[in-house]
């Protein structure tokens, strides 16, 4: 196991030290939310107690200061994920928001007959807005198929790209089977035929480092309560010419330049894309999340991950009934199964009641679910302040469960 002062950095989660049933708690459901740092609750409380204002309008004090924090975190957050300009970094609710902007504005610009690509794996929020702009426009879904291991059939998805396609929106990493996709390739081979990229990374930034420039995709979003901070805040990531060409998602405050009966004019990147007051301090303490994120080595970080996840894999397979779902050469962060012969909510259930928190169910996957023809999986998602003696302990009880129920 790479180096870390694990004491420490539990210490650094106050919702990690606690007892849930009287057991010690241990936290794998990293996939749906995060725990947060003290030094984000802390920045939580410092915004409501002392420097609480709207921003980009006050000529006070208090307003000014807002206003600074919530720019210097879009500055972090640009640096953090090599964003070349800081008006490319918009904030959002979260991945949905982020991904719904980019369906319905990117999406104003497509036609009938136009194509937009997704995959098999992706999360409801990465397949419904673009059922919707299909509906509204008259555009063409396209799904990218699964192997049973769970890894696109990337020639399939090089059968389907063509001039009619306009985006391709997939996941970069699946939440629900830890899969890693060739995003450089997908990236690469769509720009081929002049289509856009859009990366779900809800699952990506909190396990490994993501570069935007070196990627080159041409959108890429996440959810701020997976990396750590707070809920109710995102970012879309956005190339600057692109934003530029696209008109406004919503009408509002602060996204207008000039507002008459007769015209209206907009505001410039990234205000065009951030109407009505924001969530000022979800977007402060982003950035608090995103400094403390920066205060490791993402690579070793990642590494970590990495041995965590293999070896509840190899201790997972050792018990009898239980199948593995999602088997991808490249994977992370994330373990499904399910017991045959058992519901993945019983197990959930009784693992609960041994102080361990997985998620169950179809992990807002439902077609993938479909695919492999289950009600839906129990999943165990680590983060970084995950250890192998909660592996162990999570194995026992494991175990424990399925002699329960077989
Ligand atoms: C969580 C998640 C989403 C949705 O994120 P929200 O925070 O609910 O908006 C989208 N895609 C993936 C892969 C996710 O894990």
């Amino acid at each position: 196991m790479a180096e870390f002062d694990m004491h420490k950095i539990r210490k650094d989660f106050p919702a990690l030290s606690q007892q849930v049933y009287g057991k010690d708690l241990i936290y794998f459901d990293n996939g749906a939310t995060s725990q947060k740092p003290q030094s984000v609750i802390d920045a939580i409380s410092t915004y409501y107690s002392k420097d609480n204002s709207n921003i980009h309008r006050g000529v006070h004090y208090l307003s000014q200061l807002a206003t600074t924090q919530y720019e210097e975190a879009r500055k972090t957050i640009q640096k953090y994920i090599n964003a070349e300009f800081e008006e490319e970094v918009l904030f959002t609710k979260g991945t949905t928001d982020g991904i719904n902007l980019v369906a319905f504005s990117f999406g104003e610009m497509l036609n009938a007959g136009d194509e937009v690509i997704i995959s098999a794996m992706e999360h409801h929020s990465n397949i419904v807005p673009w059922q919707m702009l299909c509906e509204r426009k008259g555009c063409v879904l396209r799904v990218i198929p699964i192997t049973q291991e769970g890894e696109l059939k990337m020639d399939e998805f090089h059968s389907f790209l063509s001039e009619k396609t306009k985006l391709v929106s997939v996941t970069h990493i699946s939440n629900t089977l830890g899969t890693i996709n060739p995003v450089e390739e997908i990236i690469t081979a769509a720009h081929a035929v002049g289509a856009k990229v859009l990366l779900d990374g809800a699952q990506s930034i909190q396990h490994m480092k993501v570069d935007m420039q070196a990627l080159d995709c041409d959108f890429y979003t996440f959810s701020g309560h997976k990396v750590f901070g707070p809920t109710g805040v995102g970012i879309l990531y956005g190339k600057k010419d692109i934003l530029n060409a696209m008109p406004p998602y919503q009408g509002g405050g602060d996204m207008i330049a000039k507002v008459t009966f007769e015209k209206t004019t907009y505001n410039e990147l990234p205000h065009k894309f951030e109407a009505g007051t924001p969530n000022i301090s979800g977007g402060i303490c982003l950035g608090t999340a995103i400094d403390y994120l920066s205060s490791f080595d993402i690579d070793e970080l990642e590494a970590y991950e990495q041995e965590l996840v293999e070896y509840a894999e190899t201790e997972i397979k050792k018990i009898e009934a239980v199948r593995i779902i999602g088997t991808a050469k490249k994977k992370t962060s994330v373990v499904s199964f399910v017991v045959e012969g058992t519901h993945p909510f019983d197990i959930g259930t009784l693992l609960d009641k041994q102080g361990i928190a997985v998620r169950t169910g179809h992990h807002c996957t439902q077609p993938l679910m479909d695919f492999f023809e289950i009600p839906g999986t129990v999943r165990a998602s680590f983060a970084f302040y995950n250890t192998k003696e909660e592996i162990d302990i999570f194995i026992t009880a494991l175990k424990r469960s399925v002699k329960m129920l077989l």
